[in-house]
């Protein structure tokens, strides 16, 4: 198990690890570039080893990208096909350059046009991610939507089905519980919990999950709206919190908040509430990390 959260990369992606370290963080997540524009950051390899050696001393176990927001593998707009296509492939690229586990997204919205019609759609983009990321360490994890209007990948149903029309055992899952909550799934209850994740496994497999993003729901169950709150702030609560983070099925995936903290995103505050409910020494933040080599 690694506990950590989002970090922003304002000053460069080399700043995220510091953010990292202040805040107690085991595992990190990051935009690598801006998530509401389609550039994508370009490292050349001097750059790539610097990164590398300062990650190696700061000793973050997990580090994850979130791809940009305007990808979408269900829309009927090839152009916008094609650049969501384009971009997780860099990413995915660099991600392994880098030494990055994965490149988390979202598969977007159908925008009315239906679930069923744009699966085949989905599940060949997902094939064409891969094969244009090439020989890449780096894996393409597909994260359960909230549930707005449209959106595709909200149910573990369909999550489950575009990874079978991608049919590529390499793809895999993060589990977001406000999104999941959002969408109807009861993770505020013991037995709601033990449902969730056995249904997850009917529809996806358990073997799939690869991360999960820990957040509280600002919003009620079922409410398909995507809302977070800070851990014991929401509707799942603290109690539920502490459930899951024992529970042997998610036990030793890492933890990925990404929750407002006092208004900067996850803090050390927030990393200590998880590790204390998980049975955990409380982080310390470092101050600041090595210089770059
Ligand atoms: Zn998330
Ligand atoms: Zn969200």
């Amino acid at each position: 198990m690694e506990i950590g959260g989002h970090v922003p990369t304002k000053g460069g992606l080399d700043k995220a690890l510091d953010f990292g370290l202040a805040i107690g963080a085991e595992v990190i997540q990051t935009h690598p570039s801006p998530p509401q524009q389609w550039r994508s950051l370009v490292l050349d390899d001097a750059a790539v080893d610097n990164f590398r050696a300062r990650v190696e001393a700061t000793g973050l176990r997990r580090h994850f990208f979130h791809a940009v927001y305007l990808v979408n593998l269900a829309t009927r707009d090839e152009t916008l096909l094609k650049r969501s296509i384009g971009s997780l492939a860099s990413y995915l690229r660099l991600a392994g350059r880098l030494g990055v586990d994965g490149v988390i997204f979202h598969p977007g919205s159908h925008k009315g046009a239906g679930f069923e019609p744009m699966l085949p759609q989905m599940g060949s983009a997902i094939l064409q991610v891969l094969e244009r990321a090439g020989d890449t360490t780096a894996q393409l994890i597909v994260e359960n939507s909230a549930g707005q209007g449209g959106c595709v990948g909200c149910s573990f149903d369909e999550v489950g089905a575009i990874l079978d029309a991608a049919g590529e055992e390499r793809v895999g899952v993060c589990l977001d519980t406000a999104h999941a909550y959002a969408n109807g799934y009861e993770l505020s209850t013991a037995e709601g919990i033990d449902g969730a994740l056995r249904t997850f496994d009917e529809q996806i497999g358990l073997d799939r999950l690869v991360a999960v993003h820990a957040n509280d729901s600002r919003v009620a169950l079922g409410a398909n709206v995507d809302r977070h709150a800070n851990i014991g702030d929401g509707h799942i609560g603290r109690e539920a919190f502490g459930r899951m983070l024992t529970d042997s099925r998610l036990r030793d995936l890492p933890w990925i908040l990404e929750v407002p903290g006092a208004g900067q995103g996850p803090d050390l505050e927030q990393v200590n509430l998880l590790r204390e409910l998980a049975g955990l020494e409380p982080a310390v933040a470092a101050e600041v990390a090595t210089t770059p080599v």
